[in-house]
């Protein structure tokens, strides 16, 4: 099959591993599995017009949020999957303090929701799609294991990312 190009380039960077200076949490997680779900949350934005990225939040061996992205049909610039997730799993853990947290999510967060990431202590972040454009975990920056913040998370990448930037990419070219 050819590759569709696409003006937004979601290049699959191969996943390297950052290892940040956090224990990583202690339950074993199947990140495919909740890469799997994260991919469900993502084509459910499709319903409703927004860019598809979808995120889960994992604490211990329980998915305790799940969401996707609804800039669109909230008209907020805050509500990316990630956020809105990590609201949901505060809400859920009954704190801010989101220690030992996994969030999986289909694209690499940008600046914002790594960002919040450093502020909810999450442990670490699996995503998809590395995203040359505007992420935060690597290509862009790396909030993840910046010695200057006060919290440092692992952070995998590359799990699903064909599914995750075929998903955009397609989106993308839909609209064009
Ligand atoms: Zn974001």
């Amino acid at each position: 099959m050819r590759e569709r190009t696409n003006r937004h380039a979601w290049r699959a960077c191969v996943g390297q591993p950052t290892v940040g200076s956090n224990p990583t949490p202690s339950a074993m997680i199947d990140f495919e599995a909740a890469m799997s779900l994260a991919l469900d949350e993502a084509r459910a934005a499709l319903a409703h017009g927004d860019v598809p990225v979808g995120a889960v939040v994992i604490l211990g061996d329980e998915v305790v949020a799940r969401r996707h992205n609804e800039r669109e049909i909230s008209g907020d610039p805050t509500a990316h999957a990630e956020l809105l997730a990590l609201r949901d799993a505060a809400r859920a853990a009954g704190s801010w303090r989101l220690s030992g947290a996994t969030v999986v999510v289909t694209l690499e967060p940008c600046a914002m929701c790594a960002g919040a990431m450093v502020n909810a202590r999450v442990a670490q972040v699996v995503f998809g799609a590395a995203d040359p454009k505007a992420g935060a975990c690597g290509s862009l920056y790396n909030l993840a294991t910046d010695p200057r913040l006060n919290h440092e998370f692992v952070v995998i990448g590359g799990i699903l990312q064909g599914a995750c930037a075929a998903l955009l990419s397609e989106f993308f070219a839909a609209k064009r």
